[in-house]
């Protein structure tokens, strides 16, 4: 099938309906009508000839005055034969003479007393009345004269063959009367003439609605078309504005969402990539630097060598520290990690993970303690693999930030179906202008004292607990310390 287009389609549909409505009123009208006239001119036709009949019967007219002056319509013919069938009155054509024979295949029946009744007779005679091919009806009636009997004979004939045989007429002559059906055909021309109108008129009007019913539906969805079109270059500040019907303008808006979406995907993404290939540059050109310095043995002491060899073990480790963390944040963000759900416990979660880097915070001197305040086992349903390292990261970073010999706190409590972790520490504390930003990808306070930081610690956090259903704060007092606080929803057996 081809392809067309709406507004084709539209306009098919109403002129085929319309059409179809048309012949369909068409063929009702004429048909019924037809059958009505015919029924009518029949009827019409039959008394008219019985009058005739009658009146021949009575003697009242014969054969030399015409009776077309009495009854005879503008066209009608009127023929009157004798038992024999020869012609004798003719009227209204030349095709039959006086002498003539017609209608001897009515006679039969008219002599038996019948009425005769013949349609759609047509007359061909070029020289006749009608020159064309018309429909025709014929009528045909005995004329019945009742017989001048004597009364001796209606004696005898009451004694041979009973009263009816009396009272019998006899039929002497037959009258036909041939009439088209010429007005009625008028009539039905006329009224086709009319519906060809009618019909003109119709598509004419179909042809309009359709065009500004499809110009209705086309219109905006071409908007919505060129609109797509231009999102997916990458125009995505494109905006529809429509005037339509319900269901596309909601087709628009939906349109207009996407192309908001899509701009906030690809702001992100650019960030992203611009914030990677920044922050990845940074070590990559360390590396480059200390290797080429190493290579061309512009190092002067085996110390020097060394101090070299460690810069460029740093970066090394920092830069696969970043990239893990950058394939870690981005999936996250972009919504492919599912996330596992399961109970576990908070409490021995925290035992554990201070068991793991105390060593490391024993090493200055920095001392970590836990205080479970509900006093019951804290179970979690949650990611467990994910939180242990939102754990790890925040106790790294309060560990990083505390000033020797401090120590941290970790406090875990129940509240409203939720368990709360905080984590405390009494070290440097974050400055109220960085404050807002701790939780961006690659932000860094300060980045002389930050060795192997890459930035996207907290943005993992706080992606981490948000893809919980969940939200992470932080309080901060620069020189004084930090409370990082956040929340994970309690496991509830019932559920
Ligand atoms: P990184 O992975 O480099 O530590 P983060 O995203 O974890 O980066 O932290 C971002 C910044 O927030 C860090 O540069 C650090 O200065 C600051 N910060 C994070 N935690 C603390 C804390 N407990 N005390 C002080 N500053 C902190």
């Amino acid at each position: 099938m081809r392809n067309y287009g709406i507004s084709f389609k539209l306009w098919a549909a109403i002129i085929a309906m319309t059409l179809l409505l048309i012949v369909f009123i068409l063929i009702f009208q004429t048909e019924f009508l037809y059958d009505f006239y015919y029924k009518l001119e029949m009827e019409q036709l039959e008394k008219d000839c019985l009058r005739l009949s009658r009146l021949i019967a009575r003697g009242q007219y014969n054969t030399t005055i015409p009776y077309y002056s009495v009854m005879r319509r503008v066209n009608d013919i009127i023929i009157v034969t004798g038992r024999d069938g020869k012609v004798t009155y003719v009227e209204g054509t030349n095709q039959y003479k006086l002498g003539d024979r017609f209608g001897l295949r009515y006679i039969g029946n008219i002599l038996k007393g019948e009425t005769v009744h013949e349609k759609n007779k047509m007359i061909r005679n070029p020289y006749s009345v009608w020159p064309k091919e018309m429909d025709t009806i014929l009528v045909g009636v005995p004329v019945k004269k009742t017989a001048n009997i004597t009364q001796e004979n209606k004696q005898r004939l009451n004694e041979e063959y009973g009263i009816e045989a009396v009272k019998r007429p006899e039929i002497s002559e037959a009258v036909y009367i041939i009439t088209t059906l010429e007005y009625m055909q008028t009539t039905i021309d006329a009224i086709r003439k009319q519906f060809s109108y009618i019909f003109i008129t119709a598509i004419i009007l179909a042809s309009a609605a359709s065009y500004f019913l499809s110009q209705g539906f086309s219109k905006p969805l071409k908007l919505i078309n060129n609109a797509a079109l231009e999102i997916s270059k990458g125009n995505y500040d494109t905006k529809i504005n429509l005037r339509s019907s319900r269901e596309i303008k909601e087709l628009g808006n939906t349109i207009n969402n996407l192309a908001k979406q899509l701009t906030r995907v690809e702001q992100i993404r650019r960030e992203f990539i611009a914030n990677v290939s920044h922050e990845i540059r940074t070590p990559l050109s360390y590396l480059q630097g200390y290797s080429e310095v190493l290579h061309d043995g512009l190092v002067e002491s085996e110390e020097d060598r060394k101090k070299y060899l460690e810069i460029i073990m740093d970066e090394t480790a920092r830069l696969k520290k970043m990239v893990n963390e950058i394939l870690q944040l981005s999936q996250i963000e972009a919504g492919f990690i599912q996330l596992q759900l399961v109970p576990f416990s908070m409490d021995e979660m925290i035992r554990n993970t201070i068991d793991k880097l105390l060593p490391y915070a024993s090493k200055r001197n920095i001392g970590i303690e836990f205080m479970n305040m509900s006093g019951d086992a804290l179970t979690c349903f949650a990611d467990e693999n994910r939180i242990k390292q939102v754990l790890i990261n925040l106790i790294n970073n309060a560990t990083k930030h505390s000033y020797d010999y401090g120590s941290i706190l970790i406090s875990a409590y129940r509240q409203s179906e939720n368990i709360y972790v905080c984590i405390r520490d009494f070290g440097e504390g974050i400055s109220e202008v960085d404050l807002p930003f701790i939780w961006d990808r690659f932000y860094i306070v300060d980045k002389k004292k930050s060795e192997n930081s890459t930035g996207l610690g907290l943005a993992i956090v706080k992606n981490i607990i948000n893809a919980h259903g969940c939200e992470i704060s932080v309080k901060s007092v620069n020189r004084e310390g930090s409370e990082f606080c956040f929340y994970l929803p309690e496991y509830n057996e019932e559920i």
